[in-house]
């Protein structure tokens, strides 16, 4: 077999295998190179997302969210449904599984579309070469004409909370406990501390979220986050804000956690920690010194606006790189830069990646928040519909959070949109596409939405941008 390819890929999360498969189909001689073993000892496919991250987060989320739902609201339905348990393993083993079925099928769809595997370590070498170190040491060299690096990223570690065996563990820890603590501290109260404090708190451990920052998920839109708050809150997360743990001291089974907050140092006991606070470009081993690629001041790869790094011919990717850390994000610079390398159009809108929160309910957001657009003064109007006034939420039993729409208040063109809801992570793409079709809240407020539906609360919010929501007061 020939070493040489028109394309090489470093790493095969959903940056990478999105990138290797779409050069494949467009007639590119893809190989893609991914070192990930899995806890059975497997090499698999698929990344933080598949292995670790989006997938297995939101397995767990829909078996607690399920639980919860049955153990708290089926009464109201008049369902009896008494002595609920959860078997915390056999929900563990089901993400297990529909993760090995998802990393097997992205196996599938390389073998498919003729996109080369290799197992083991890639490093970029000087002249677009690529050395692989198979898991058995073996080394070969790849030489490709272009060649994408999409190595992701990592959990940060802080020094106060080591990471300690099953007891103070990272987000990749948090997903495989074998039985709900009773109190559970999380360190970190952005996206993944609050999906994961959420799965363990609705199965019943005590959940305390340290968050240092003052304002709670700062860069969510603050009238949408307050109601987040609210409702966590009311769930049971105990959410402590402007709280920096300084220190934390295993005591046998158990983890003692020091906090600061404006009132002073505090002490907690858990019986497990989790630390969720960031993650940072992964690029260790990924690059020799004289490849050429430089990284920026903040340790990600250096790319311009089309994903091309320092050297002509290489293109980095994903999480490793600049913009928000998603899976999505990852997946649209791999499809991008595959087509540029192709000889095709193409382009990410970094305007329009929605972001979703998987509470329940969910939190989604495309655009601007009304914070930034005041920040950099563009005049706005606002639609607000809450799904309280929604017929479908109320049969669904869902009604808490709201369909916020920000338009220009010259243009009427929409700008951002923000929902907490049921299904606020489908909703949003209403959003995306009216953002990405840079429609007016008027495009939205004309168009027919079916009855009854939760999207109906996004018509009624753009109709509220004109002040004419109709079933409202
Ligand atoms: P990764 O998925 O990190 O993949 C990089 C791959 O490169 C890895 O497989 C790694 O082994 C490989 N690699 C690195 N170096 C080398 C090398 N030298 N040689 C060979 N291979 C190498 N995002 C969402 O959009 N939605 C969610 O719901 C969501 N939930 C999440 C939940 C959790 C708990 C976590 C941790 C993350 C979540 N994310 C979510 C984030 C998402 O997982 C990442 O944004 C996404 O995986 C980034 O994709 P990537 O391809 O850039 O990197």
């Amino acid at each position: 077999m020939s070493n040489k390819f028109d394309v090489v890929v470093i790493g095969a999360g959903p940056g990478g295998y999105v990138a290797a498969i779409r050069a494949a189909q467009l007639g590119l001689k893809t190989a893609c190179v991914e070192k990930w073993v899995n806890k059975e000892g497997k090499s698999v496919l698929g990344g933080t997302c598949l292995n670790v991250g989006c997938i297995p987060s939101k397995a767990l989320l829909e078996a607690s969210h399920k639980f919860h739902e049955a153990s708290h609201d089926f009464d109201d339905f008049g369902i009896q449904a008494k002595g609920i348990s959860m078997d915390v393993k056999k929900m563990v083993g089901r993400k297990d599984k529909i993760v090995n079925q998802l990393t097997g099928g992205i196996a599938m769809l390389f073998k498919a579309n003729g996109v080369t595997s290799f197992e083991g370590t890639g490093k970029l070498l000087a002249g677009k070469k690529v050395e692989v170190v198979g898991h058995d040491g073996q080394s070969q060299v790849l030489e490709a004409e272009n060649v994408i690096v999409a190595s992701g990223s990592v959990p940060v570690e802080i020094p106060p909370a080591p990471l300690t065996e099953g007891l103070i563990v990272d987000s990749t820890g948090a997903l495989d406990f074998t039985e709900t603590p009773k109190r559970l501290g999380v360190i970190g109260g952005g996206v993944i501390g609050l999906e994961l404090g959420s799965v363990w708190g609705r199965l019943g451990s005590e959940v305390t979220v340290f968050e240092a920052m003052d304002t709670f998920l700062a860069s969510v839109d603050q009238q949408i986050a307050k109601e987040v708050k609210k409702s966590l809150t009311k769930q049971g997360l105990e959410i402590e804000l402007g709280a920096r743990v300084t220190a934390t001291e295993v005591k046998g089974k158990e983890v003692e956690v020091t906090f600061a907050d404006a009132k002073g140092e505090h002490k907690k006991v858990f019986d497990k920690l989790i630390v969720c606070v960031g993650r940072k470009p992964y690029t260790q081993g990924v690059l020799a010194d004289d490849s050429g690629v430089t990284l920026d001041e903040r340790g990600f790869i250096f790319v311009d606006d089309n994903c091309r790094t320092s050297v002509p011919g290489v293109y980095a990717i994903g999480d490793a790189v600049r913009g928000p850390m998603l899976a999505h994000k990852a997946s649209d610079e791999g499809v991008a830069v595959a087509d540029l390398i192709a000889g095709r159009k193409a382009e990410v809108n970094y305007d329009a990646i929605p972001s979703v929160i998987y509470t329940f309910p969910e939190v989604a957001a495309v655009g601007k928040t009304e914070e930034e657009l005041k920040a950099s003064n563009v005049a706005y109007k606002t639609g607000v519909f809450p799904f309280a006034a929604a017929g479908r939420a109320m049969t669904n039993g869902s009604t808490e959070g709201m369909v916020k729409i920000l338009a220009h208040a010259e243009t009427d063109r929409v700008l951002g949109m923000h929902i907490f809801g049921q299904h606020a992570g489908e909703l949003i793409h209403t959003g995306v596409i009216a953002l990405e079709f840079a429609s007016s809240a008027e495009d939205l407020a004309l168009m027919c939405f079916a009855h009854p539906t939760l999207s109906e609360a996004v018509h009624e919010a753009a109709l509220a941008v004109d002040g004419h929501a109709i079933h409202m007061a």
